[in-house]
């Protein structure tokens, strides 16, 4: 039997996590601008399935995503969205959530990491990672927004 991601449910190739997977991702932003631009995105992406804001993050986040996938923002737009937002002197509530009060629901998520791994040779593949991070994106806000409209 395979096994499952218990966060986010994706289904687990060869043994290795959705944090494995991200933790390489999240390198990827040093390859270059393309990179850099879906970035805030598969880390929020991230953080949602696998249940780790805050409700006060998550409703930031939330927002952020929304306003970035109604008109896409330069990588500049989206430093400063994000030093606004999450900066940590202005910042008096947690990112992370609680263990015991996940503000998100599990849900079955129709695209993971681990898809976005597969379908793109592990992020090699810059612009099919990048359609499938910003997909992945909008998906995810798709579902999320049941809870939180
Ligand atoms: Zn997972």
């Amino acid at each position: 039997m395979p096994e499952q991601c218990p966060e986010c449910g994706a289904i687990l190739p060869d043994g290795r996590t959705c944090q494995e997977i991200f933790d390489i991702f999240i390198t990827l932003k040093y390859l270059g601008e393309d990179y850099i631009h879906v970035h805030f995105l598969l880390v929020s992406c991230f953080m949602i399935q696998h249940r780790r804001y805050s409700y006060e993050a998550l409703v930031q986040v939330l927002a952020m995503l929304r306003a970035y996938l109604e008109r896409p923002m330069t990588v500049q737009q989206l430093r400063q969205l994000a030093s606004q937002n999450m900066n940590g002197h202005h910042r008096t509530w947690k990112i992370k959530a609680s263990e015991d009060a996940p503000p998100v629901p599990k849900l079955a998520w129709h695209i993971t990491i681990i898809d976005i791994a597969q379908n793109s040779q592990e992020g090699q593949d810059t612009e099919q990672y990048c359609t499938l991070v910003k997909e992945w994106a909008r998906r995810t806000v798709e579902q999320i927004s049941a809870f939180y409209p």
